[in-house]
């Protein structure tokens, strides 16, 4: 068990970044840099112990400032999209900075996976090694109001959890919805695609959306259709019935008031298992659609079309302008505090 530190490189604007090597008592390895908060791998082992990187990533930090689609990173202020850019709170309007067509995605161009994080304490304990990750987001950063400070915990455990415990507190009313953008592939990374991977999702209904990704507002059943994952599917299976491939946020049966179990994915030749708990009301689950070969991880190779997919809890996209979706508003005085776990096992 133990933490380890090196120089990672820097931004182009000068900031130095560090990677954390964190290894549990059962040798699994997550690689984690301040840049972005972004997990660059994650080793795990599959039904025959044998060790494997399960997550999609590069090796140095040149090539994340260069070109990622949110490869491992945390995701801040608003993961997902936002139509137009556009939100009233408290009869007040915003504008935030639009790198989606005409929307704004994932925090805008220069997010939180783009900012260099004070890593404030390496946690080691008898259960888990870890670090608190913290940014203090300036008041109208990307367009959204409020002094904003946050922490994100990242935990390993040695029940073989990546526990992630987000918490912020602002200065202003604002909005927001952090997430993790982890690419997964349970084969091994940059080895085949994730269509194989049988995937159950404990979601009933889902938040259609336009030809913006954006939600129209309703909440549509799954069932009987190819969103209905409340059954392990392939993910392969009836993906050429939805346009453009799976890219939807879930409505998670909880109702993101406790803890409960989101997501479970199973990839049969490794065994290996991932479970994926959260106390959000929702899960995006994104099929990697858009990769395209152009981007070639870690390993030297190229990830294809769907070569990862990624459960990124949330709140659901668009709920700033969606009144009758769980609200994202964050008040001075009140503390946002949330956790995801994804459990890796065998079977
Ligand atoms: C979104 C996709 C987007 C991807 C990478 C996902 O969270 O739902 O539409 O392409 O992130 O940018």
């Amino acid at each position: 068990m133990g933490i380890t530190k090196k120089a990672f490189g820097q931004t182009k604007d000068g900031k130095a970044a560090d990677i954390y090597t964190l290894t549990n008592a059962n040798g699994m390895r997550m690689r984690v840099t301040n840049y972005g908060g972004i997990v660059t791998s994650l080793k795990v082992p599959d039904k025959k112990g044998k060790m494997g990187d399960v997550t999609l990533g590069y090796n140095t930090l040149a090539e994340y400032i260069e070109a990622t689609p949110y490869f491992g990173a945390l995701i801040g202020r608003y993961g997902n999209r936002i139509a137009k850019g556009k939100f009233t709170l408290d009869g007040k309007e915003y504008t935030l900075v639009t790198n989606n067509g005409p929307n704004h995605l994932h925090g805008g161009t220069k997010g939180f996976d783009k900012v260099v994080w004070d890593v404030v304490e390496e946690i080691e304990t008898d259960d888990a090694v870890g670090l608190k990750l913290h940014y203090v987001s300036a008041d109208m950063e990307e367009g959204y109001p409020g002094k904003l400070d946050v922490t994100v915990t990242y935990l390993l455990t040695n029940d073989n959890e990546w526990k992630i415990k987000y918490e912020a507190t602002t200065d202003k009313a604002t909005v927001l919805n952090l997430t993790q953008h982890a690419y997964w592939s349970l084969a091994g990374e940059g080895t085949e695609d994730i269509l194989g991977h049988q995937l159950q999702l404990f979601a009933d209904r889902y938040t259609p959306v336009d030809q913006g990704l954006i939600p129209t507002g309703e909440l549509a059943p799954v069932a009987g259709g190819p969103m209905d994952f409340t059954k392990p599917h392939r993910i392969g299976e009836r993906i050429a019935q939805v346009p453009g491939g799976y890219d939807h946020n879930f409505v998670l049966r909880s109702g993101g008031k406790k803890m409960a179990m989101a997501a479970k994915v199973y990839e049969e030749t490794s065994g290996r298992v991932m479970e994926v708990y959260t106390d959000q009301p929702g899960i995006q689950f994104y099929a990697g659609n858009f990769l395209d070969g152009t981007l070639v991880g870690k390993a030297g190779k190229p990830y294809q079309k769907h070569y990862g997919f990624c459960l990124e809890t949330q709140h659901f996209p668009e709920s700033p302008n969606k009144p009758q979706f769980p609200s994202t508003v964050l008040r001075p005085g009140e503390r946002y505090q949330t956790q995801t776990v994804y459990k890796f096992s065998t079977k």
